[in-house]
């Protein structure tokens, strides 16, 4: 009986022995099978130092855990039993950072690696609210609890550069080897002390391609609601780390099977449930996917210009059959949804400004004559605003004309943009638009491919939207 409370107490399945939380496994090189020239010299050159001045040093969590599946580290996490100040110390350019849990940046040149003390288990004693969130946990303590602390049993390793050795306190190695996300103790304690721990559960599950052990899985469908407790910036935070892992789309459809999704972008739901809001989603979310798998940079304020683009729509709509006229409705429509998102998602304000220019540009896609489409061309994020425009025809929103001839003026020569301009623009016979709902009337006239669009009507409402996106 105390055994078996022991056992779910570590989290140890009836089939396996029990192992001592305080004894790790050490592994050598042979055994682990580290490569290391995937680490930072940098790195090393910090534990290293920590290590010459009498303190243990490791690098910890997501790094070993990469580099035991041979992938380069994006980043280096280290831990050590020297305080705070004592690692200060010891290095040039090191900064202590964080009130209610300190740790330390160190910098070299433009690495930054983030020094950590190991944490005690002191969760039981520490304050927590009405529904047991840990809300502050300062305490030191030894290396073992501070592996206990951690999330999963692939994130509390220890590699020593020194040495090259692995330090396992809860079975990390074979979860690696049999792809198994589980996470470290009784799976409700641990979700309830920190909601956001279920988020990493999908995150990490769609990112490394692991099986969720079922006791891990188990409690997130009725835990699901304690989300709402955390404070927006935390999970504004792991969303953005969630939609920028590379499998976005992945994460959002295992959020959706854990119950996961209500709230955490508010009305993504509704939009997941839109067949062209979802066609769009998926789109955008596909492609962010496909950059980051390539290396290249993606801008949260695209990303959530995405998420949130069938929102605004709606919102456009309805101030246009209000009678604001198209451009001041847009503008409306996007005050609407980035207050309700500043609020509700801790949207920070660059990321937010991002997604107003790239939803204001918009309506000046649909302006292909005259000095306009020129124009259009030297707005600083004019990119942004034309791989928007391409995904909103590729879901079927926006006639696929006007992306075509978008793309030619974009890469064509001087002439070749001289001749689209002046060529007339002859309507589709099956306008894509006919895809959206039925409307009381056109929308505006720039929904209308038109050869000339003339200095009234539509056109006069895009010089007031022109100068409120250039602002
Ligand atoms: P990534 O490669 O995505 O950065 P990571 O594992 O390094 O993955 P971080 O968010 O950088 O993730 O966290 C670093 C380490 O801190 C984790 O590996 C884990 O050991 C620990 N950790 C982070 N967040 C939590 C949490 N909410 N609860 C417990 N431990 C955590
Ligand atoms: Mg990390």
């Amino acid at each position: 009986m105390i055994k078996k409370f022991i056992r779910k107490i570590l989290g140890v399945k009836e089939d396996e022995p029990a192992r001592d939380p305080t004894e790790p496994d050490v592994l050598g090189p042979q055994e682990h099978g580290i490569d290391p020239r995937l680490l930072s010299q940098n790195a090393v050159r910090l534990t290293q130092t920590l290590q010459d001045a009498g303190f243990k040093a490791f690098v910890v969590g997501g790094a070993v855990r990469d580099l035991l599946l041979g992938v380069k580290p994006k980043d280096f996490d280290i831990a050590t039993d020297a305080t705070p100040e004592q690692v200060k110390r010891l290095f040039r350019r090191a900064f202590i950072i964080g009130r209610r849990f300190q740790i330390v940046h160190v910098m070299f040149g433009q690495e930054l690696l983030e020094v950590t003390t190991f944490r005690g288990a002191g969760a039981t004693n520490a304050p927590k609210d009405e529904h047991g969130r840990v809300l502050r946990d300062n305490s030191f303590g030894p290396q073992h609890e501070d592996a206990m602390r951690r999330d999963f049993t692939i994130n509390a390793m220890y590699y020593d550069p020194a040495t090259q050795s692995v330090l396992d306190y809860h079975g990390g190695i074979a979860d690696i080897r049999d792809k198994i996300l589980r996470i470290i103790g009784v799976p409700e304690e641990r979700y309830r002390e920190d909601p956001v721990r279920m988020l990493r559960v999908v995150r990490f599950a769609a990112k490394l391609q692991f099986q969720i052990e079922p006791d891990t899985r188990a409690p997130i469908a009725t835990m699901a609601e304690l989300i709402h407790n955390v404070p927006a910036a935390r999970v504004f935070d792991e969303m953005l780390k969630l939609l920028m892992s590379g499998h976005a789309l992945a994460c959002l459809k295992e959020l959706r099977n854990s119950g996961l999704h209500h709230g955490l972008l508010p009305l993504l739901d509704v939009v997941l449930e839109q067949p062209i809001g979802m066609k769009f989603v998926t789109l955008a979310l596909a492609s962010t996917d496909a950059r980051i798998n390539a290396g290249k940079t993606v801008s949260p304020g695209f990303l959530f210009a995405s998420l949130l683009w069938h929102e605004t729509l709606q919102k456009w709509d309805q101030y246009k059959a209000g009678g604001e006229s198209s451009i001041p409705a847009l503008h409306l429509a996007a005050d609407d949804v980035l207050e309700d998102q500043t609020e509700k998602l801790a949207l920070q304000r660059r990321i937010g400004s991002d997604m107003r220019d790239i939803w204001a540009m918009q309506p000046r896609f649909e302006r292909r004559t005259g000095k306009a489409p020129y124009k259009l061309l030297e707005h600083p994020r004019f990119r942004a605003g034309y791989d928007f425009m391409l995904l909103r025809c590729a879901s079927g929103e926006l006639e696929a004309g006007v992306g075509e001839w978008w793309t030619a003026f974009y890469e064509g020569e001087a002439n070749d943009r001289e001749r689209l301009i002046t060529t007339p623009i002859t309507a589709p016979a099956a306008p894509a638009k006919a895809k959206r709902p039925p409307r009381r009337a056109p929308r505006n006239r720039a929904d209308i491919p038109e050869v000339d669009q003339g200095p009234s009507g539509a056109s006069a409402e895009f010089r007031s939207g022109a100068k409120l996106s250039d602002e």
